[in-house]
């Protein structure tokens, strides 16, 4: 274990994103400074960062000046380039680590790693020739879904499979890049678990959040998620399975089909997720002071909720009701500081408090 970071010790984060932005003010908060690294131009993030470079994965000097910058290095995207990782590892440590974001980056070994740890997931298929889909198909069958293996996100890069939908040319829209077949699930709900681990092995799950989605994208998470005692702590505890087997530092996001009788692992996300935005007005320390405490060093919160609570993404013109939603006194406004409302955009969230928990 680090010793926990002093007052004004950097966190370098790779990412300049709404995630990385809520990320730098939580740091703030706790008096450390913040450094973005991000290939985009004005990064959200940038706005409220101590320091932003502007540089492409493969810029090698880029890379090593920003390692060099920081005390240690954080992302908040799983798609990091290997070879930046490389030179980044090289000089400060990065977390969570290598093992974590490999497993999450691509569906098949996520899959493999999850039914190793006995957790349920959708029956799969993987598929890398013209023959293993002939074959997946007739394993799996249909209704189904095809996913690309890796670059998957918010419902892109996956095609659903009826059983008069011809898996070639599906195959064939995805690119013949390399898939997986996911067996269709029947649920009834979606809900995920936001959980934190330490340096010294500490481990903290905030309560399930239901996740209901509009096109592809997360809509609403609400507070409590419908699900049984037994179920809740299943889903607790599969979350905290998985944090000690990667040896994790941070926070992680798993998302979970319910069933009347079963929860199935949809998928898993090595750092702070969308579906854990209401823990910024339901809990006294949200997913981001998490996350922040983790990397740093320090004791992580114990994430109780102290209310129910609703968080509404905010996409694209919806941004502009925030004069109404501002009227709320149950309403906390999240704002990404994007200037541009384009359609499909995530601007920014609120979460409504609809009681005490
Ligand atoms: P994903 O990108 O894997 O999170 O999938 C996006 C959404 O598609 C999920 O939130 C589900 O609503 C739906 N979905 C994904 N996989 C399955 C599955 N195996 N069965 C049923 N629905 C799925």
């Amino acid at each position: 274990m680090n010793n926990p970071l002093p007052p004004n010790a950097t966190i370098g984060i790779l990412g300049g994103g709404q995630l990385g932005r809520m990320l730098a003010v939580a740091a703030s908060r706790l008096g450390l400074k913040t450094h973005i690294f991000e290939p985009g131009e004005i990064p959200p993030a940038g706005q409220v960062a101590d320091k932003v470079t502007t540089a492409p994965y493969d810029d090698h000097f880029a890379l090593t000046a920003f390692a060099m910058s920081v005390d240690v290095i954080t992302f908040e995207f799983e798609n990091i380039p290997t070879h930046a990782l490389d030179v980044l590892e090289a000089i400060r440590p990065v977390m969570p680590n290598r093992r974590a974001l490999a497993t999450s980056q691509d569906r098949v070994t996520e899959k493999e790693f999850l039914t190793s740890l006995g957790l349920q997931c959708a029956p799969y298929a993987n598929i890398e020739t013209s023959e293993d889909l002939t074959a997946a198909v007739e394993k799996i069958g249909a209704p189904s879904i095809l996913k690309t293996r890796r670059f998957g996100y918010d419902g892109k890069g996956q095609s659903r499979l009826k059983p008069d939908t011809n898996p070639t040319s599906a195959w064939a829209d995805l690119g013949n890049t390399p898939c997986v077949l996911e067996g269709f699930i029947d649920f009834t709900h979606e809900i995920s678990v936001i959980g934190a681990r330490s340096q010294s092995g500490e481990v903290v799950c905030f309560d399930p959040g239901e996740n209901v989605h509009r096109d592809g994208i997360l809509h609403t998470t609400t507070l409590p998620a419908r699900m049984s005692k037994s179920q809740h702590m299943d889903a607790i505890l599969a979350t905290g399975k998985i944090l000690n087997e990667l040896d994790y530092v941070g926070v992680l996001g798993v998302e979970f089909f319910v069933t009347p009788h079963s929860l199935i692992i949809n998928e898993i996300a090595p750092r702070v997720h969308n579906s854990g935005h209401w823990t910024q007005n339901g809990c006294v320390i949200d997913q981001f002071e998490q996350h922040i405490r983790a990397v740093a060093g320090w004791p992580l919160g114990d994430g109780k909720r102290h209310s129910n609570v609703t968080m509404t993404n905010l996409i694209g013109d919806e941004v502009n009701d925030v004069a109404t939603l501002s009227k709320d006194a149950a309403v906390g406004l999240h704002l990404y500081g994007k200037a541009d409302a384009k359609a499909g955009r995530k601007m920014g969230h609120v979460n409504k408090i609809t009681g005490p928990a």
